[in-house]
């Protein structure tokens, strides 16, 4: 199992970290090492002092497929689900700066957060969908599907030009505006149309 991360998707999230607005998505894997196993804390590692929380929508493939066209990628997917893409924002600039890949910052034991799975049926247009992170009771991040540069049926024929999707394979849609450092004791919730999803203790 993979999971296939997108990067600015969002446009307000593109400028607070100052990047360009890319021309086509920026794609990323993470190792299925990097689940955060369920019901367990998240712990800070000891290489970062700058830990980032990032709420995505993802979504989860269910069955084989390459050269998957936008037209026919819905029936590639039948949930939906909300989860963390923890980035190390101090490791990742280090390494960008240099041109290198970002693996270390956003790949690393417990990176990924993966909250409960939700039926796609259950949505109207998947494509007007609000959803949020509070960390410690309090809203950090608002994001909303609406928003994103590039939708879901696209996202899923771009990478699979790419990457075979497999059964379990898992996209991570990118994160909108308000990342932001998480510290011990935080405890984050996620939430998609106020239906929450997650929590996590972070140590
Ligand atoms: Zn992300």
């Amino acid at each position: 199992m993979k999971l296939i991360c997108i990067g600015r998707n969002y446009t307000e999230h593109i400028k607070e970290l100052d990047n360009e607005r890319p021309s086509e998505p920026v794609v990323f894997i993470k190792p299925d090492s990097a689940v955060l196993p369920k019901e367990q804390d998240f712990y800070i590692p000891s290489f970062s002092n700058d830990v980032h929380y990032e709420v995505e929508l993802l979504v989860k493939i269910t069955k084989v497929g390459k050269h998957i066209s936008e037209k026919f990628a819905h029936r590639y997917y039948d949930e939906i689900g909300l989860g963390i893409d923890f980035t190390a924002r101090d490791l990742q600039a280090q390494l960008k700066s240099k041109g290198l890949p970002w693996e270390k910052a956003k790949g690393f034991d417990g990176a990924a957060v993966i909250g409960n799975w939700l039926p796609k049926e259950k949505f109207k247009n998947l494509n007007e969908l609000g959803f949020s992170l509070l960390k410690n009771g309090e809203i950090v991040q608002n994001g909303h599907t609406s928003l994103m540069l590039w939708k879901i049926d696209e996202l899923i024929a771009y990478v699979s030009t790419y990457f075979m999707l497999k059964k379990g394979d898992i996209i991570f849609t990118g994160t909108p505006s308000g990342v932001g450092k998480v510290a011990p004791n935080d405890y984050l919730v996620g939430k998609i149309e106020g239906e929450q999803l997650f929590a996590v203790k972070v140590r």
